[in-house]
């Protein structure tokens, strides 16, 4: 079994911002609006209004008109309380479903290392989100 130093090569962000720009429908939950108003220091409420717009039935990050999440300024604003899809990335399901996900997703994150054995992304992948489900996850 690969160790999680083995595994912790495998992603390091460049902090490009890359994944923060565009319309990524980052879902945020009524915890996160309100962990995010606090970080931030306004309402709940406001945060709804001015950094949220709504997809379906949920809401999801609003963008500047840059094509950037409201929440980028030359780095993440609201890090230790992103989301739970920023936080997640790139350790999603979805390369649990399909490992070609990994490499697709690798084309436009630079921090996402390829020249790896496809066993050993499942594997940390795998690692990572039960890491996180217990409760155990640390933001990228
Ligand atoms: S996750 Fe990837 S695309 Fe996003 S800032 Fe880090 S390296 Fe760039
Ligand atoms: S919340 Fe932070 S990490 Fe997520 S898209 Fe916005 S700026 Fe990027």
């Amino acid at each position: 079994m690969a160790s999680d130093d083995r595994c912790d090569s495998l992603f390091v962000c460049t902090l490009c911002g890359d994944c923060c720009k565009g319309f990524g429908g980052t879902y945020l939950s009524e915890t996160d609006i309100v962990a995010i108003a606090n970080h931030i220091g306004i309402s709940p409420e406001r945060v709804r209004a001015e950094c949220t717009a709504s997809s379906g039935q949920h809401r999801v990050i609003a963008q500047q008109q840059n094509g950037y999440c409201v929440f980028w300024d030359r780095v993440c604003t609201i890090h230790p309380v992103k989301p739970r899809m920023c936080r997640r990335w790139p350790f999603i399901p979805g390369v649990l479903v399909d490992v070609a996900n990994w490499h697709a997703m690798a084309a436009s994150c630079p921090g996402m290392q390829t020249e790896i054995s496809d066993g050993r992304i499942i594997e940390c992948v795998r690692r990572a989100m039960e890491k996180e489900s217990s409760g155990d996850g640390t933001a990228s």
